[in-house]
């Protein structure tokens, strides 16, 4: 007898919880229509970010290439030259791979880069249909123009 008191007891508390949200507005995430806030803090897709002017942030300096612990980037270099300035440092990358398989979001690479050129953003659908859609180029990191990536290009590093 004890124990039907207590279920009758255990009963009455899930109705009353379910009472309780029969009138509430629904919760339902209407995903993708509706896209979830991230946290600013959030780390997710990279760019390679601009100068106000346009011109592009990343010296070549493989900084980023030597921190990232999962060995996800790749950085090829080459000099800049009078009639091709790419960027504000004797050199620029002249290829820029991040392969998204391998990257944990960790953020040293944001850390480490000294003109503040890779940035981690906030879009978080990074889906692909085969590896080769995961590895990101250049022209893919590359903001399109300055704060297209959502930061702001006249930020100091
Ligand atoms: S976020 Fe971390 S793992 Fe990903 S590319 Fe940067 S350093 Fe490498
Ligand atoms: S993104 Fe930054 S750390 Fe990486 S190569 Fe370019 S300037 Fe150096």
């Amino acid at each position: 007898m004890p124990g039907l008191f207590k279920q009758s007891i255990a009963l009455l508390r899930g109705f009353l919880i379910t009472g309780r949200y029969l009138f509430r507005p629904p919760v339902t995430v209407l995903y993708p229509e509706v896209k979830t806030k991230v946290a600013q803090r959030f780390k997710g897709r990279h760019w390679l970010t601009r100068y106000a002017d346009g011109v592009e942030r990343c010296v070549g300096c493989e900084l980023c290439e030597i921190v990232c612990p999962s060995q996800a980037i790749y950085v090829k270099a080459a000099e800049n030259t009078p009639e091709r300035q790419i960027s504000k440092g004797e050199r620029h990358a002249e290829q820029f791979q991040i392969n998204m398989l391998r990257c944990i979001f960790c953020g040293f690479c944001e850390e480490a880069c000294p003109t503040g050129s890779i940035v981690l953003g906030q879009d978080y659908e990074l889906a692909g249909y085969s590896r080769a859609s995961l590895v990101y180029t250049k022209p893919m990191l590359t903001e399109p123009y300055p704060g297209a990536s959502g930061r702001d290009p006249g930020r100091e590093v």
